[in-house]
Protein backbone atom coordinates (compact mmCIF):
# COMPACT_ATOMS: atom_id res chain seq x y z
CA UNK A 1 0.00 0.00 0.00
CA UNK A 2 0.77 3.76 -0.46
CA UNK A 3 2.77 5.32 2.17
CA UNK A 4 1.68 8.88 1.93
CA UNK A 5 3.77 10.17 5.04
CA UNK A 6 6.58 11.52 2.84
CA UNK A 7 4.34 13.08 0.55
CA UNK A 8 1.73 14.89 2.65
CA UNK A 9 3.87 15.91 4.92
CA UNK A 10 2.80 18.98 6.25
CA UNK A 11 5.06 21.64 4.79
CA UNK A 12 8.11 22.57 6.26
CA UNK A 13 8.41 25.96 7.67
CA UNK A 14 11.97 27.72 7.01
CA UNK A 15 12.46 27.81 10.86
CA UNK A 16 15.00 25.90 12.35
CA UNK A 17 16.08 24.73 8.60
CA UNK A 18 17.47 28.07 7.98
CA UNK A 19 19.77 30.23 9.73
CA UNK A 20 17.89 32.86 9.34
CA UNK A 21 15.40 35.19 11.38
CA UNK A 22 13.07 35.76 8.19
CA UNK A 23 9.61 35.62 8.96
CA UNK A 24 7.30 32.96 7.35
CA UNK A 25 7.25 33.07 3.70
CA UNK A 26 4.69 32.47 1.35
CA UNK A 27 5.74 29.98 -0.44
CA UNK A 28 7.78 30.29 -3.97
CA UNK A 29 6.96 29.63 -6.88
CA UNK A 30 9.76 26.73 -6.52
CA UNK A 31 8.65 25.51 -3.76
CA UNK A 32 5.09 25.00 -4.79
CA UNK A 33 6.39 23.29 -8.10
CA UNK A 34 8.10 20.66 -5.73
CA UNK A 35 4.92 19.97 -3.78
CA UNK A 36 2.75 19.78 -6.76
CA UNK A 37 5.25 17.67 -8.53
CA UNK A 38 5.18 15.10 -5.06
CA UNK A 39 1.27 15.33 -5.04
CA UNK A 40 1.21 14.53 -9.15
CA UNK A 41 3.40 11.48 -8.39
CA UNK A 42 1.59 10.23 -5.28
CA UNK A 43 -1.52 10.61 -8.28
CA UNK A 44 0.09 8.65 -10.30
CA UNK A 45 0.72 5.98 -7.62
CA UNK A 46 -2.56 5.97 -6.64
CA UNK A 47 -3.94 5.76 -9.82
CA UNK A 48 -1.46 2.84 -10.91
CA UNK A 49 -2.65 0.60 -7.72
CA UNK A 50 -5.95 1.02 -8.67
CA UNK A 51 -5.54 -0.17 -12.29
CA UNK A 52 -3.60 -3.22 -10.89
CA UNK A 53 -6.81 -3.54 -8.41
CA UNK A 54 -9.03 -3.36 -11.67
CA UNK A 55 -7.32 -5.94 -13.13
CA UNK A 56 -7.15 -8.47 -10.73
CA UNK A 57 -11.20 -7.76 -10.48
CA UNK A 58 -11.57 -8.27 -14.02
CA UNK A 59 -9.79 -11.69 -14.01
CA UNK A 60 -11.56 -12.65 -10.83
CA UNK A 61 -14.93 -11.62 -12.80
CA UNK A 62 -13.98 -13.57 -15.55
CA UNK A 63 -13.21 -16.90 -13.49
CA UNK A 64 -16.22 -16.28 -11.82
CA UNK A 65 -18.44 -16.65 -14.83
CA UNK A 66 -16.51 -18.83 -16.49
CA UNK A 67 -16.31 -21.20 -13.83
CA UNK A 68 -19.58 -21.77 -14.41
CA UNK A 69 -20.31 -21.88 -18.03
CA UNK A 70 -17.44 -23.45 -18.99
CA UNK A 71 -16.61 -26.21 -16.20
CA UNK A 72 -17.81 -28.58 -18.20
CA UNK A 73 -17.16 -27.64 -21.75
CA UNK A 74 -13.38 -27.12 -21.82
CA UNK A 75 -10.31 -27.99 -18.77
CA UNK A 76 -8.00 -24.96 -18.01
CA UNK A 77 -5.12 -25.25 -20.27
CA UNK A 78 -2.00 -26.90 -18.60
CA UNK A 79 -2.24 -28.89 -15.52
CA UNK A 80 -1.38 -26.24 -13.37
CA UNK A 81 -3.87 -23.72 -12.15
CA UNK A 82 -3.53 -20.44 -14.08
CA UNK A 83 -2.33 -17.26 -12.35
CA UNK A 84 -3.60 -15.42 -15.76
CA UNK A 85 -7.00 -16.57 -14.24
CA UNK A 86 -6.73 -17.64 -10.71
CA UNK A 87 -9.73 -19.46 -8.83
CA UNK A 88 -10.92 -16.98 -6.48
CA UNK A 89 -9.47 -17.62 -3.38
CA UNK A 90 -11.36 -17.15 -0.34
CA UNK A 91 -9.87 -15.76 2.80
CA UNK A 92 -10.10 -18.83 4.03
CA UNK A 93 -8.14 -20.69 1.71
CA UNK A 94 -5.61 -18.35 1.94
CA UNK A 95 -5.23 -19.07 5.47
CA UNK A 96 -5.42 -22.77 4.94
CA UNK A 97 -2.73 -22.12 2.58
CA UNK A 98 -0.70 -20.11 5.25
CA UNK A 99 -1.10 -22.42 7.47
CA UNK A 100 -0.19 -26.08 5.15
CA UNK A 101 2.83 -23.76 4.27
CA UNK A 102 3.54 -23.14 7.55
CA UNK A 103 3.62 -26.51 8.79
CA UNK A 104 5.77 -28.42 5.54
CA UNK A 105 8.21 -25.77 6.75
CA UNK A 106 8.07 -27.60 10.08
CA UNK A 107 8.19 -31.10 8.72
CA UNK A 108 10.82 -30.71 6.44
CA UNK A 109 13.02 -27.71 7.26
CA UNK A 110 13.28 -28.09 10.94
CA UNK A 111 16.62 -29.16 12.96
CA UNK A 112 18.19 -31.85 13.50
CA UNK A 113 19.95 -33.21 16.49
CA UNK A 114 23.25 -31.74 15.27
CA UNK A 115 21.49 -28.55 14.60
CA UNK A 116 21.22 -28.42 10.39
CA UNK A 117 18.20 -28.39 8.41
CA UNK A 118 19.10 -30.12 5.17
CA UNK A 119 17.29 -31.08 2.03
CA UNK A 120 17.07 -34.34 1.27
CA UNK A 121 19.70 -34.32 -1.19
CA UNK A 122 22.63 -32.43 0.80
CA UNK A 123 21.28 -35.03 3.38
CA UNK A 124 22.49 -37.27 1.84
CA UNK A 125 25.74 -36.33 0.53
CA UNK A 126 28.74 -35.55 3.33
CA UNK A 127 29.50 -32.43 1.58
CA UNK A 128 30.78 -29.23 3.64
CA UNK A 129 27.61 -27.59 4.69
CA UNK A 130 27.35 -23.71 3.62
CA UNK A 131 26.16 -22.44 6.89
CA UNK A 132 27.47 -23.94 10.63
CA UNK A 133 24.98 -25.73 12.50
CA UNK A 134 21.91 -23.07 13.83
CA UNK A 135 23.62 -20.07 11.80
CA UNK A 136 21.46 -20.65 8.69
CA UNK A 137 20.33 -17.29 7.82
CA UNK A 138 16.30 -16.55 8.21
CA UNK A 139 14.72 -18.90 5.31
CA UNK A 140 17.73 -21.11 4.43
CA UNK A 141 18.90 -24.07 5.37
CA UNK A 142 22.37 -25.13 6.41
CA UNK A 143 23.13 -26.74 3.05
CA UNK A 144 22.72 -23.31 1.25
CA UNK A 145 18.83 -24.38 -0.14
CA UNK A 146 16.22 -22.38 0.51
CA UNK A 147 13.19 -23.12 2.78
CA UNK A 148 11.18 -23.25 -1.00
CA UNK A 149 13.95 -25.20 -2.49
CA UNK A 150 13.52 -27.89 0.22
CA UNK A 151 9.29 -27.96 -0.29
CA UNK A 152 9.84 -28.10 -4.01
CA UNK A 153 12.11 -30.88 -3.63
CA UNK A 154 9.72 -32.65 -1.37
CA UNK A 155 6.64 -32.00 -3.72
CA UNK A 156 7.96 -32.64 -7.10
CA UNK A 157 9.27 -36.17 -5.62
CA UNK A 158 5.23 -36.91 -4.75
CA UNK A 159 4.65 -36.22 -8.13
CA UNK A 160 7.03 -38.78 -9.36
CA UNK A 161 9.91 -36.13 -10.31
CA UNK A 162 13.11 -37.35 -8.45
CA UNK A 163 12.70 -39.51 -5.24
CA UNK A 164 13.24 -37.83 -1.72
CA UNK A 165 14.08 -40.41 0.36
CA UNK A 166 18.19 -41.58 0.45
CA UNK A 167 18.14 -45.02 -1.37
CA UNK A 168 15.58 -44.60 -4.21
CA UNK A 169 17.35 -44.16 -7.07
CA UNK A 170 16.81 -40.88 -8.97
CA UNK A 171 17.24 -37.77 -6.79
CA UNK A 172 16.25 -34.03 -8.18
CA UNK A 173 19.76 -32.83 -8.05
CA UNK A 174 19.95 -29.13 -6.67
CA UNK A 175 21.31 -27.87 -9.70
CA UNK A 176 18.30 -28.26 -11.88
CA UNK A 177 15.67 -28.08 -8.87
CA UNK A 178 16.72 -24.60 -8.22
CA UNK A 179 16.64 -23.20 -11.32
CA UNK A 180 13.25 -24.87 -12.54
CA UNK A 181 11.67 -23.36 -9.49
CA UNK A 182 12.72 -20.10 -10.01
CA UNK A 183 11.46 -20.41 -13.71
CA UNK A 184 7.98 -21.95 -12.66
CA UNK A 185 8.27 -19.07 -9.87
CA UNK A 186 9.03 -16.49 -12.74
CA UNK A 187 6.69 -17.28 -15.49
CA UNK A 188 3.11 -18.93 -13.24
CA UNK A 189 3.98 -17.13 -9.75
CA UNK A 190 4.57 -21.16 -8.33
CA UNK A 191 4.04 -21.14 -4.71
CA UNK A 192 4.49 -24.41 -2.62
CA UNK A 193 1.01 -26.10 -2.85
CA UNK A 194 0.05 -25.34 -6.50
CA UNK A 195 0.55 -28.70 -7.04
CA UNK A 196 -1.41 -29.96 -5.25
CA UNK A 197 -4.28 -28.02 -6.23
CA UNK A 198 -7.10 -29.39 -8.47
CA UNK A 199 -6.65 -27.13 -11.24
CA UNK A 200 -10.89 -26.77 -11.66
CA UNK A 201 -11.93 -25.52 -8.35
CA UNK A 202 -8.64 -24.53 -7.19
CA UNK A 203 -9.13 -26.35 -4.08
CA UNK A 204 -6.87 -28.80 -2.42
CA UNK A 205 -7.14 -32.08 -3.72
CA UNK A 206 -7.95 -34.85 -1.43
CA UNK A 207 -5.14 -35.69 1.31
CA UNK A 208 -3.51 -31.84 0.98
CA UNK A 209 -5.37 -29.63 3.35
CA UNK A 210 -3.51 -27.95 6.00
CA UNK A 211 -5.39 -29.78 8.48
CA UNK A 212 -3.59 -33.03 7.68
CA UNK A 213 -0.31 -31.34 7.57
CA UNK A 214 -0.23 -29.77 10.23
CA UNK A 215 -1.03 -33.21 12.28
CA UNK A 216 1.98 -34.48 9.98
CA UNK A 217 4.00 -31.86 11.28
CA UNK A 218 3.51 -32.59 14.68
CA UNK A 219 3.51 -36.17 14.64
CA UNK A 220 6.19 -36.75 11.92
CA UNK A 221 9.12 -33.67 12.69
CA UNK A 222 11.09 -37.03 14.84
CA UNK A 223 9.09 -39.27 12.38
CA UNK A 224 9.92 -38.04 8.97
CA UNK A 225 13.56 -37.87 10.31
CA UNK A 226 13.70 -41.30 10.78
CA UNK A 227 13.83 -42.32 7.25
CA UNK A 228 16.95 -39.86 6.88
CA UNK A 229 20.18 -41.12 7.14
CA UNK A 230 23.06 -39.10 8.79
CA UNK A 231 21.13 -37.91 11.69
CA UNK A 232 24.02 -37.14 13.67
CA UNK A 233 25.68 -35.24 10.82
ZN1 LIG B 1 20.23 -28.45 0.03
Amino acid sequence: MLTPTSATEPYPTDRGSLPTNRPPQPRTAEEELRMLRSKVRELELINESAHIRVRELESELATLSASGAASLQAPPVGGMVSRSQPPPMTPQFAASWKARYDARIRLFCSLNRAGNALCAWHDSRRERRAHPPRMAPPGTLNCGCTYDEALFEESLARHGVGSYHPGENVRMDPALRNPLLRLLQERFAYRDGDFERDPHTGGWVEGEGHAIWEARALAGTSGHRKHRVGESR
